[in-house]
């Protein structure tokens, strides 16, 4: 959730995208997969935010971030998401085989170390190659700190993933994209200033030597 979700009858995964699929579905037919609670869908068409899954109440599952606990994921979250899943050939550049695949929020269970119990956690997309190699895609707007940054990408290691980021509104800051330049070499970062609809831009940013350098537009975003 809340690109996912699943049937309450079978616990058959549904993505929101799925659209046949999901409006076949009865109003008490759809289920948190997390919590197993009612789900309704909400957004779309003229409306600012994405279609998606949204809880009637608040999520169960007490390990969940606050974000998606609470169904307070934000419009520019959800865009940049989907612009992820729907654009995830450009952040994997020319690694793409035939059978790569991307899909919404996949658990990861991160294994204890180094004084680090173990955990889950949600990825915003997941990229899986045929031979079983994984990229999370993560879309990183709220404010964080080059810590958790590698706090986070440690997680993934371990769990065995590897991970790229995608930084936009407060956490599109310098000393994170300079974190990210060193770590891998280059840096993303959504931009949400001049697109309509909370659709966001992306843009390869920074070359190993200079952080401030604009390098190229990847790409633009084009609404279902
Ligand atoms: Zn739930």
């Amino acid at each position: 959730m809340p690109f996912i979700a699943k049937t309450r009858q079978g616990g058959m995964r549904l993505s929101i995208q799925d659209y046949e699929q999901v409006d076949a579905l009865g109003k008490d037919d759809i289920v948190c997969p997390f919590c197993d609670g009612t789900m309704f869908i909400r957004g779309g068409d003229r409306t600012a935010y994405r279609r998606h899954f949204a809880h009637r109440i608040e999520c169960g599952a007490d390990w969940l971030p606050e974000e998606y606990a609470s169904g307070l994921e934000t419009a520019e979250h959800l865009s940049g998401k989907e612009w992820l899943k729907m654009n995830f050939r450009h952040m994997i550049a020319d690694e793409f085989v035939t059978g790569t695949t991307a899909e919404y929020e996949i658990i990861i269970n991160v294994p204890a170390y180094a004084g680090v119990p173990a955990h889950k956690r949600i990825t915003d997309v997941m990229v899986t190659f045929p031979n079983g190699r994984q990229i999370a895609l993560e879309c990183q707007l709220a404010s964080i700190t080059p810590e958790t940054l590698e706090e986070r990408t440690n997680d993934y290691q371990r769990a065995g993933i590897d991970v790229r980021w995608v930084l936009g509104k407060t956490a599109d800051r310098d000393q994170n994209r300079r974190w990210c330049d060193e770590h891998f070499g280059v840096c993303y970062s959504f931009d949400f200033s001049y697109v309509s609809q909370s659709a966001p831009a992306t843009r390869r940013i920074a070359t190993p030597n200079d952080v401030r350098h604009f390098e190229s537009e990847v790409a633009s975003y084009s609404p279902v």
